[in-house]
């Protein structure tokens, strides 16, 4: 695949890339299989690839794995990969909204947890991140090409603009790395942005999360979100507006249980000061 061919395919049907669903195909074959590479993966392993568009990266997967599940909404290309028939036998095409995909069933059809791949659109790209940190039981690993400033946002430190909720609930339950860094020049058409292959291994959970002290996890979510909701806020004022039938005293107290100073910002806490939160809020008003 490159510019030219991915330029004839869609004039051919009358396809022009659509915005809305972030499409931004990869142009270089040498890219795509250089992703799959690093992935790491071998003929035994099933793997689903969100959002296939012309199937840049599915052709490579395919040649390394024993089978694809590829995922696509826009109704065009399902149409193109139809007729056209240049995907191998070993993918399964599924015409779906990713964010309605359900992991712990194909987690539990294709025998284990999930290895996902993905080059993602932006608009798609935060409320994904989230289906994964709430269906983490069903996946081992996710390899996603992002936006460099949302990739930035899950590895970023306490105390730095892109440090927020996906930094600290990532924490909590994956190990995130970076893989790879590209520019505009390997889409089309091509994005204003740079990219970040990104790797989110889920399992085994990372040593960081394995120190901590047993918590609610969905209690952890709301909290983290409710003390991010206002980030310039201090955190007794955060949690108080975004929780508004506890009150300010009875946050204080939790505040204090804590150990977590009331003036304090969200992006100045670690993960460990979330979870101690977490776990005073539990004995302060019962399970959930
Ligand atoms: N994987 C291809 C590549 O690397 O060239 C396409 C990447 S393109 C950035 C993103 C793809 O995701 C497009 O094909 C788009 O139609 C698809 N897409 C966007 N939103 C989606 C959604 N909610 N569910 C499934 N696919 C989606």
């Amino acid at each position: 695949m490159n510019d030219r061919r991915i330029k004839d395919i869609l004039a051919d049907r009358g396809l022009a890339p659509s915005k809305k669903l972030g499409q931004n195909f990869l142009v270089h074959r040498q890219t795509a299989e250089k992703i799959v590479r690093l992935a790491g993966l071998g003929p035994e392993d099933t793997v689903v690839e969100l959002g296939v568009g012309l199937g840049a990266l599915t052709l490579p997967l395919a040649a390394a794995v024993g089978r694809v599940v590829g995922i696509e909404l826009d109704a065009g290309l399902i149409r193109f990969h139809r007729e056209e028939g240049i995907l191998p036998t070993n993918v399964k095409l599924v015409h779906q909204d990713l964010l309605q995909a359900d992991f712990a069933g194909l987690a539990a059809e294709t025998g284990g947890p999930l290895k996902i791949m993905a080059n993602l659109p932006y608009s798609v790209s935060n409320p994904l991140l989230f289906k994964l940190i709430e269906s983490r039981k069903a996946i081992g690993w996710a390899v996603l090409m992002l936006q460099k400033e949302v990739a930035d946002r899950l590895i970023a430190l306490p105390g730095t603009k892109e440090y927020g909720i996906l930094t600290v609930l990532l924490a909590a339950c994956a190990t995130v790395t970076p893989l790879l860094h590209l520019g505009p020049e390997q889409f089309h058409p091509r994005p204003q942005v740079d990219s970040v292959v990104v790797r989110l291994g889920f399992e085994p959970p990372p040593e960081r999360a394995r120190r901590l002290p047993p918590y609610d996890g969905r209690l952890l979510r709301r909290v983290v979100k409710g003390a991010f909701q206002q980030r310039r806020k201090t955190m007794l004022n955060s949690l108080a507006g975004a929780w508004p039938e506890l009150g300010k005293e009875r946050w204080g107290r939790v505040l204090a249980a804590a150990d977590v100073p009331p003036a304090e910002r969200a992006e100045r806490l670690a993960l460990e000061d979330f979870v101690r939160l977490t776990r005073a809020l539990a004995g302060e008003i019962g399970p959930l």
